[in-house]
């Protein structure tokens, strides 16, 4: 899917036009959750990438360069997110061709956390000649996810900053960065955008209720989306969530036979934000998107098979990228539930 310039980004998007000519090796963009920061982080870098520039307008998307960035290998281009939320991501740019060949180690190593290694790897590929314009970008986030070895690791980068190369840090939380790495960088503020914004592009989006959600989601225009689209099959996203919880095949196989209602899509991302919270309990005990089955998936989540429930995390971002259109849904949704029941099998 391709990313969008949110109207409510317009001003800081000019904003960042003027500071072209003397843009600061580090740049912290942060704000709050669901109002779209990473998109507007990788928007931007694709444009400063971009071979084909018009004005102020965004990437064209077919240079060569947009098409690699899009395709997730542009040599100049480095992206830094958890495995955990690369899995989960959105954007066929994040599980491209180079996603595929180190598939296997992401597997083990799928994650909440942006390890030290990824740090690491940044050497490399600072210390290789530049391959088009002259310059890299290095995007990272939520930069707060780094481990303290991580943040300690870009510390050090940015204290001794590479040649020819563009740091851009993604927060939802700017107070649990290091203060070191604060001082060392330029900020740029997204605050959530004003009501009516954010409501006109709501009911673009045909979210009924517009105004219900957005107060729930604390103003934030992304996810008050994601919620009423969420809501929109509770019944559907209830029975699921039940059957996670206990799985056994008799019942997986029954809801299978009822999620067929749903677009296979939502079926694929409600299981993936189950798997999400079972690798984070897991890992950093610590759940993000159900709150209500805390107590099941503490009991859950130390009874599964870490590695089958990673090959799993992998493979649904796989699955999401061809569900639009599956012939047999129900395969489909009873192939994904099997897999599932396979991770408490033993
Ligand atoms: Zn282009």
């Amino acid at each position: 899917m391709e990313k969008q310039l949110y109207p409510w980004h317009q001003k800081n998007w000019q904003r960042l036009q003027k500071m072209r000519k003397s843009l600061p090796h580090a740049l912290i963009f942060h704000g709050p959750e669901g109002t779209g920061i990473a998109d507007f982080a990788e928007i931007w870098a694709k444009t400063l990438l971009c071979e084909n520039r018009q004005g102020e307008e965004p990437a064209c998307g077919e240079c060569s360069s947009c098409r690699w960035f899009e395709q997730g290998s542009h040599p100049d281009y480095q992206r830094l997110t958890p495995d955990a939320l690369e899995a989960e991501s959105d954007s066929g740019a994040a599980d491209g061709e180079a996603g595929e060949e180190t598939a296997g180690k992401k597997t083990k190593q799928a994650s909440m956390k942006i390890p030290i290694n990824a740090i690491r790897q940044l050497h490399d590929f600072v210390n290789i000649t530049t391959h088009r314009g002259g310059f890299r970008i290095i995007l990272i986030y939520p930069v707060e996810t780094m481990t303290t070895e991580a943040s300690n690791a870009l510390l050090k980068m940015l204290e001794e900053p590479p040649a020819q190369t563009f740091f851009l840090l993604v927060t939802n939380q700017l107070s649990a960065l290091l203060p070191t790495i604060l001082s060392r960088c330029g900020k740029l503020a997204f605050p959530l955008p004003d009501k009516a914004e954010a409501l006109a592009w709501l009911e673009q989006q045909q979210v009924k209720d517009a105004e219900i959600w957005l107060a729930e989601q604390g103003g934030a225009p992304l996810a008050a989306l994601e919620a009423s689209e969420t809501n929109l099959n509770a019944k559907e996203h209830a029975l699921l969530l039940e059957s996670l919880s206990a799985p056994r095949l008799a019942i997986l196989l029954k809801t299978a036979e009822q999620l067929q209602r749903v677009p296979v899509r939502q079926s694929i991302i409600w299981i993936q934000r189950w798997l999400y919270d079972l690798v984070s309990q897991r890992q950093a005990d610590t759940i993000r998107y159900h709150p209500r089955h805390q107590q099941v998936i503490k009991q859950l989540a130390p009874k599964a098979d870490l590695q089958r429930l990673m090959a799993m995390v992998k493979q649904m971002a796989d699955r999401r990228k061809t569900a639009e259109h599956p012939l047999v849904p129900r395969l489909v949704l009873e192939d994904m539930l099997m897999d599932y029941l396979k991770i408490f099998s033993g």
